[in-house]
């Protein structure tokens, strides 16, 4: 018997639609993650298509004009006249924020106030971006994280989960609703539901975000960087300095009657159209090197130094990196065919994102040594083989 790590399951199935493989972890809460074996993956049908391509089938059935009239009337719920901002979206400068506060602003008149949880490292062009959305017309809040702890819950979540990416999406969660009841505002509205993004089908059902994403629940113990909060001072961090990324209480959430919707329930969402509407809309630009490292896609994820790690320790961990992600997105969104999808893949996947490297590894404060020891561990042998002296990928979509 092969082993195998992350709690994947051992028989690997691609989706006849798209390319994904049941090796892909559905989004997750992150609070309470102790070791990259906590997976859940996303879900396959006995007719070996993939939950997320059967949800963008059951997409075309959905009455937008409908949708509308529902946004329409939260709208009309949630406005303010009196000067206060009266919704909050969370966002990081990119396309897909920008569309959802420049919707909301101009064309249902609310409010917004844009709240930004900072990248690890702003790219060039990612600062840039930030920039055209607030000369947009937004009002913006930039919290940004003490540079200390950040680093070192990002070397831990790198070394214990494989995933450098962790704090920052533990922070982008709790950013909005701390806000929110900061500022008294009741609407926060997200751009993309998770469930679009291979959770649960039936979450794609509901408008509303379920907020056990951003609380704690009862009896609950906290793991950040897969370290026990408590045990968090061995490294250096004093409790008082996990504010940020502590999870919210659910009943200080209710009590303020806050509600937090998903554009993606309201609007047929595409990330193509959103790129298109935030280059007209603002002076938004995509990736200056004519496509990202690791994809063929040049609009997405831009903003962080360390974003090409996270696909990579994806690719590493699940078999599956950046491209196969834009792909599997384009195939569903019908802008590329299955075997064009293919191509790609084996071009660009897997690609190593050199630009940033050095940056990256001074930040988390670990050796190029140390880098490839944590990767080269995290490759699951039923994933991953040897040949010649060269780590290749046992199975390849086909
Ligand atoms: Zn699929």
């Amino acid at each position: 018997m092969t082993k195998v790590l992350h709690g994947l399951p051992e028989k690997v199935i691609f989706c006849k639609k798209c390319c994904i493989s049941n090796q892909r972890p559905s989004t997750k809460r992150e609070f309470s993650k102790k070791t990259t074996e906590d997976t859940e993956t996303v879900g396959f049908g006995e007719d070996g298509i993939c939950d997320t391509c059967k949800w963008f089938e059951f997409k075309k059935s959905i009455n937008w004009q409908e949708r509308e009239k529902q946004l329409e009337a939260l709208c009309n719920k949630f406005r303010r006249n009196d000067g206060t901002y009266d919704v909050i979206v969370p966002s990081s400068g990119g396309k897909d924020s920008f569309y959802v506060a420049h919707q909301l602003k101009y064309k249902y008149g609310m409010n917004p106030l844009t709240v930004t949880w900072a990248p690890h490292q702003y790219t060039d062009i990612g600062w840039q971006n930030f920039q055209s959305m607030i000369d947009a017309g937004f009002d913006n809040i930039l919290v940004t994280p003490n540079g200390k702890v950040h680093r070192v819950l990002t070397r831990l979540a790198f070394e214990n989960l494989v995933n450098p990416f962790q704090p920052f999406i533990i922070g982008q969660k709790n950013v909005a609703p701390r806000a929110a009841l900061q500022y008294g505002v009741q609407l926060i509205m997200y751009g993309e539901n998770q469930a679009e993004a291979h959770n649960k089908f039936d979450e794609n059902l509901s408008p509303l975000m379920d907020i056990s994403h951003f609380c704690k629940k009862e009896d609950e113990d906290l793991y950040f960087g897969g370290v026990h909060i408590n045990e968090l001072k061995n490294y250096g961090i004093d409790d008082k300095e996990m504010f940020l990324y502590k999870p919210l209480k659910e009943e200080d959430i209710k009590q303020a009657g806050i509600e937090v919707h998903f554009y993606s329930y309201y609007k047929n969402w595409s990330p193509q159209e959103n790129y298109y509407y935030a280059m007209e809309h603002s002076g938004f630009v995509s990736n200056p090197d004519g496509r990202s490292e690791g994809t063929y896609t040049k609009f997405a994820s831009l903003d962080d130094k360390i974003d090409g790690q996270h696909y990579y320790t994806m690719y590493i961990k699940f078999g599956q990196g950046r491209a196969m992600n834009d792909v599997n997105r384009d195939i569903r969104d019908g802008f590329i065919t299955r075997e064009e999808g293919i191509e790609l893949i084996n071009k660009y996947d897997g690609e190593f994102p050199v630009k940033y490297f050095k940056e990256v590894l001074e930040y988390m404060g670990i050796s190029e040594e140390r880098y490839w020891e944590v990767i080269d561990n995290a490759r699951s042998p039923h994933l991953w083989e040897k040949v010649n002296g060269e780590w290749k990928l046992r199975h390849k979509v086909n």
